[in-house]
């Protein structure tokens, strides 16, 4: 098809009937119009089905290569997949990776005799017998590893699991693991793909039509279904994705090559850049980077200092938002040292950033 600019922007937008809106927009009804007459309509009830849901999920999966099922939230989504997929034998988690799926596997999965074993995320994934499912996150939140997704569902088929990749660091542009071998996507659109930190929402793709059917009514009976204005401000971001992801790349590099040698920083890892150890194996599944990156400042002190010096980089958890930000990810309990940031390159100038960034780290 065509290219990821005409995607983003076409995606979820059939052309429409003289008179009809260029721009529609969201369908806010709980109810619908059930006629006389039965069978159901294709909308009926607003927890099971939506207009504004499909038009995006329509533009989602195009991108994924499969069939999109949008969820309420990046966790919903995670949650829904577990909970169906996972019951049948282990689950396999990244032990590196984002921290409320261990969470709620180890709170509420394991106590109902769900075994759940951690994996890094760089492997190695042998010893996965029993497992009913493989969940891979590449490139990692917030470590920036990356997992070789092709060698990961090989070992998970191998021993008839499924292998799940959460892929919102690098986004449906940035990477399409249902076509190295991955049985479902999950992502929170929160980050890039709404892009625009006005939303939380979440989805999940597959090929297999049973497991899309099985995960709308996972949704319809669980309950975590998002609000259509949610969704209609998502496919209105997800329309200039693909700029936005092209600005935050060029950004993160920008960033990058000023970090790389600065006496306060240690630590700098993106896998865009060819010194990374991630790199080799990121240049051969990801079509394009992002504007996601780590490094580690002295202390928790020097990165107070780091934050109240920027004028431009907002002290802000998730990423993937216009503005720059940066997060200190040992307040959140990950396991990590206590000046890593992981920095989310905004859609500012790049001279402005980098000039920014550089006078900031004066201040450490
Ligand atoms: C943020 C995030 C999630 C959770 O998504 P929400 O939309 O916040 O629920 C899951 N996985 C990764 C990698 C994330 O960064």
């Amino acid at each position: 098809m065509s290219g990821d600019g005409t995607r983003c922007v076409h995606g979820g937008h059939p052309p429409g009937a003289p008179g009809d809106p260029l721009h529609p927009g969201p369908v806010l009804s709980s109810t619908f119009d059930l006629g006389a007459d039965e069978p159901l309509p294709t909308d009926f009830y607003g927890r099971a089905g939506n207009p504004t849901w499909r038009a995006l999920e329509s533009a989602i999966g195009d991108l994924d290569g499969g069939e999109c099922v949008l969820f309420s939230s990046g966790m919903a989504a995670i949650g829904a997949v577990l909970r169906l997929t996972g019951r049948d034998g282990a689950l396999v988690l990244p032990s590196d990776g984002y921290y409320l799926a261990r969470a709620l596997a180890h709170g509420e999965l394991a106590p109902l005799g769900v075994p759940v074993r951690e994996v890094p995320t760089t492997g190695p994934f042998d010893g996965l017998a029993g497992a009913a499912l493989v969940l891979v996150e590449t490139p990692s939140n917030p470590g920036l590893d990356v997992a070789d997704i092709a060698a990961a569902a090989a070992a998970a088929h191998a021993v008839g699991a499924l292998l799940a990749v959460d892929n919102t660091t690098a986004t449906p542009l940035g990477q399409r693991p249902l076509d190295l071998g991955a049985d479902l996507v999950v992502a929170s659109d929160t980050k890039a793909l709404a892009g625009h930190g006005d939303v939380v929402l979440g989805h999940v793709s597959t090929r297999d039509p049973g497991l899309a059917a099985s995960l709308r009514e996972a949704r319809s009976r669980g309950g975590a279904v998002p609000g259509p204005m949610e969704a209609w401000l998502a496919h209105r971001g997800l329309g200039t994705l693909d700029l936005r992801l092209e600005r935050q790349a060029g950004n993160a590099r920008a960033v990058v090559d000023a970090l790389l040698g600065h006496p306060a920083v240690t630590d700098v890892r993106w896998p865009g850049h060819v010194g990374d150890p991630a790199h080799a194996v990121a240049a051969r599944q990801m079509r394009r980077w992002n504007g996601v990156l780590r490094f580690t400042l002295d202390s928790q002190q020097a990165v107070g200092r780091f934050l109240a010096a920027s004028r431009l980089v907002g002290s802000a958890t998730s990423f993937g938002g216009l503005r720059s930000t940066a997060d200190r990810r040992a307040r959140w309990g990950d396991d990590v040292a206590p000046g890593l940031l992981r920095f989310s390159a905004g859609c500012e100038d790049p001279d402005d950033l980098v000039a920014d960034v550089v006078a900031a780290l004066e201040a450490v």
